[in-house]
């Protein structure tokens, strides 16, 4: 193994593990904390997926400790620590505490923290981070329920939850390119341990920043600042495969979409399914609560309509919707419950002859894949960008579109399905 990832969800690491397979890396993504280097796969780059983006600092600390001393232990050179590219956080964490545990692990003096993905209009300027043309602090995510983003200058998020001196290295920096960026970071470790927050607009900056950290023994940020990292190790002699689409073969079977992000994008998606004439299933969470609604009710609807067309199966409701029933029996307690329903959905879908299953939503997709009892992805080919078509690769017969509720365009589901139509296997 080169690299090892560490990703605080399990989209994120569909994401970061698309970019690398994308770059010529044999990928593996595994699920959960690993028993033991032994248990991980033999791949060029193995991404561990946590569920650790709003748990308590010391569980988010010592899974990804944990997580870090078995990729070690299996041979990776390069540790990533990947977060979200909104940089999703609070005061308390978690990138900080972990980056900081991750850092005195590995023994260095410094990191980088880039979220930037530009793909998907995520750009950081001046530390500032911007999402599209707006700055975070005035993008949706000011209104997240769990991290809301009010602070756009990363440096200013990043100080209170590390011990560590956070510090810029500019745009004007990067341009001038790696050696200039290495400079930079010893410079801003000449004191004492840091992390430097670093600028990239473009995917050039992103390379840049990757080549300037070639041979260091840990980064962290989103999806985009691995896009430099397989490079490295072709440069060094260590990586042969080149740049590539994996090859993909979907299990022949039936198709189903399940929905459990509420957020614009999927509610966009899941209108656009209902208009092309797709058969849907909505589960209403409150007849979920009152019992008059169960996985079984759902499974029995899907049983003589699973066929040559997908179904689409989906609790994503309106924002008012949502905050009625969250009102009516906690955040955590609905949230909670309708994952278990679509998570209970999907293992009687896939009984049902189900092959081919799209999932919308992160904790939806997490909820998913633990129910199926998947721990390993084999990474396809993207669908849009951050998202990739995966395949179960523990011999289960699935393919998987797991995506963050905020992707895709408007067609995704159609689209996602209509792909493999020429991959049977
Ligand atoms: P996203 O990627 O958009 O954040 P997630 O799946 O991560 O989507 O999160 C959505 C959360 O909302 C899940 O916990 C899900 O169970 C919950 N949820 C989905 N539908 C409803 C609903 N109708 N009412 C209340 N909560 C819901």
């Amino acid at each position: 193994m080169l690299l090892g990832v560490i990703a605080d969800d399990l989209t994120g690491a569909t994401d970061v593990a698309l970019m690398l397979s994308r770059e010529g890396m044999r990928v593996v993504q595994t699920v959960g904390v690993p028993q033991s280097a032994d248990s991980l796969p033999d791949a060029d780059a193995v991404v561990v997926s946590l569920k650790s983006r709003t748990n308590p600092p010391e569980e988010a600390i010592s899974w990804s400790l944990a997580a870090c001393d078995a990729l070690l232990g299996a041979g990776a050179q390069q540790i990533l620590f990947k977060y979200c590219s909104t940089f999703d956080s609070t005061d308390k964490g978690n990138i900080g505490p972990v980056t900081d545990a991750l850092m005195q692990r590995l023994g260095v003096e410094y990191t980088i923290a880039c979220p930037a993905f530009p793909a998907n209009g995520r750009s950081v300027y001046q530390g500032h981070l911007f999402v599209g043309a707006q700055l975070l602090s005035d993008s949706p995510m000011k209104d997240h329920p769990l991290t809301p983003m009010r602070e756009s200058n990363l440096v200013n998020v990043l100080q209170p939850q590390s011990k560590h001196a956070i510090g810029l290295v500019p745009f004007s920096v990067v341009e001038q390119g790696a050696e200039a960026v290495r400079a930079a970071f010893q410079a801003l470790a000449a004191k004492g341990p840091a992390i430097g927050v670093a600028d990239a607009v473009t995917n050039q900056h992103l390379r840049t920043l990757g080549k300037a950290f070639a041979g260091h023994a840990l980064l962290t940020g989103g999806s985009g600042i691995a896009l430099g990292l397989p490079d490295n190790f072709r440069a060094a002699g260590l990586l042969q495969s080149q740049r590539r689409e994996a090859g993909f073969a979907a299990p022949k079977g039936h198709a189903a979409i399940l929905a459990g992000s509420c957020s614009a994008a999927t509610r966009g998606q899941v209108a656009d399914a209902k208009a092309k004439g797709i058969e849907t299933f909505e589960i209403d969470a409150v007849a979920l609560a009152e019992k008059r609604l169960s996985a079984e009710t759902v499974l029995a609807w899907a049983s003589s309509r699973l066929g040559a067309k997908p179904v689409l199966i989906y609790s994503t409701a309106e924002p008012e919707i949502v905050r009625q029933i969250q009102d009516r029996f906690g955040r955590d307690a609905a949230g909670a419950m309708v994952e278990h329903c679509l998570a209970d959905v999907a293992k009687g879908l896939t009984a049902q002859g189900v092959t081919r299953l799209v999932v919308a939503g992160g904790e939806t997709s997490g909820a998913v894949v633990t129910a199926l009892g998947i721990s390993m992805l084999e990474i396809g080919p993207e669908i849009d960008p951050g998202v990739p078509w995966t395949l179960a690769a523990d011999g289960k017969r699935i393919a998987l579109a797991l995506k963050s509720g905020n992707f895709g365009t408007p067609d995704f589901f159609t689209k996602s399905l209509v792909m493999l139509e020429d991959t049977q296997r």
